[in-house]
């Protein structure tokens, strides 16, 4: 075991051999240290007040040296005190924390499994998603498959095809976001954002020969600045069929039966007249309120959702007007359908009770979790 030597001299090259021996010395003495009583008796050893190393060296070395000899011994015994205390703190800090000590045997990235592990939320349908797929699960039931489209489309399967002719009034009540810089095309190529999911109807009609049996879940975009109850990005699910000798009685019953399925077997349901330009004749459809029974009155109080009457309007349909064939190629004298579309986030806030549509868009975690 080192101990400190007298010196003989007291030259830079005596002092030099002297610091090496007892760094020497420090070293192994510290690599051998394993355990927090060996870390302590090499902290006493080194750092004793009354018989450490460093005050044997301070004696030995310091106070010994001739006069003009102790500015360097000084600066020598110094740095030695740094080292010292250096090589302790580094003992005491792999007994503490053996797996961050540079000489402990575990492997930086040694698995430890007492640490807590990284919480990853489970994320949970959105709530505008999960009543598209409860929509288009009622059709697929009946027989429907489900078709898309693009989202950005031509002013010829937005409008032009389901008998929006240009300049056609109707147009106003769907105005969208157009794409920039195609003035040099003709009109029917421009580039809009879909104001509703139906030119997904004309791209099917134009690949399939009837019979048609689709529903068309999707994103649409209208210029409606946004409130409580319209967004300039809303959803829609669509549904067509055409086949041969299907009439108003088909899309009743069909729908009669799809209310039933979505908001319980009591709803019922109601027609009256409207208009759609690609329908002919074309409906709005109310359901009987399924939050006051369609009492028109929740306990004493008005039933907001139905606004007091009993019913909610909850989509529009028709049957397909006879110009939309033409520009399929179907026969209008062989085929007959009908198209019927709804607002998904309209229905999702009247099942959730939401009083703004906003709130399905802000991404806030703290109301979409309620959907989980
Ligand atoms: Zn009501």
């Amino acid at each position: 075991m080192y101990s400190v030597p007298k010196l003989k001299s007291f030259s830079e090259a005596a002092l030099d051999k002297a610091v090496e021996k007892l760094r020497a010395a420090l070293k192994q003495e510290a690599a051998a240290v394993k355990n927090g009583a060996e870390q302590k008796a090499f902290r006493d050893r080194w750092m004793a007040r009354k018989d450490g190393v460093l005050t044997e060296i301070n004696d030995l070395w310091l106070k010994a040296a001739p006069k003009d000899a102790k500015r360097t011994v000084g600066q020598r015994v110094n740095e030695i005190r740094a080292i010292v205390e250096g090589a302790v703190k580094k003992a005491e800090e792999i007994r503490l924390h053996p797996a961050t000590g540079p000489s402990s045997r575990a492997p930086s990235d040694a698995l430890d499994i007492t640490l807590p592990g990284i919480r990853r939320p489970l994320g949970s349908e959105h709530p505008v998603i999960k009543t598209m797929h409860e929509i288009v699960s009622v059709f697929r039931n009946l027989g429907y498959s489900v078709q898309e489209g693009p989202v950005i489309e031509t002013d010829y399967y937005n409008f032009e095809a389901l008998n929006f002719p240009p300049n056609h009034p109707a147009r106003d009540t769907q105005d969208t976001l157009f794409i920039a810089n195609q003035e040099s095309k003709p009109q029917r190529d421009r580039l809009l954002l879909r104001t509703h999911t139906s030119p997904v109807q004309i791209r099917t009609m134009e690949r399939m020969k009837p019979p048609v049996r689709i529903v068309i879940p999707g994103k649409v975009h209208r210029n409606d600045p946004p409130d409580a109850s319209h967004s300039p990005m809303f959803h829609q699910v669509e549904g067509l069929a055409v086949d041969t000798n299907i009439t108003f009685c088909d899309l009743k019953g069909t729908l009669d039966h799809a209310m039933k399925a979505l908001f319980g077997s009591s709803v019922k349901t109601s027609f009256r007249p409207s208009f759609f330009p690609f329908t002919e004749p074309s409906a709005e459809m109310m359901v009987s309120c399924f939050i006051c029974g369609g009492s028109g009155k929740r306990g004493s109080e008005p039933c907001r959702p139905c606004k007091q009457t009993g019913w909610i309007e909850i989509l529009g349909c028709g049957m397909v007007d006879p110009n939309v064939y033409g520009f399929v190629d179907y026969d209008p004298k062989k085929v007959s359908g009908f198209a019927f579309g709804m607002g998904a986030d309209r229905i999702a806030i009247l099942k959730y009770g939401v009083d703004d549509i906003q709130l399905f868009f802000n991404g806030d975690v703290r109301f979409l979790e309620q959907f989980g």
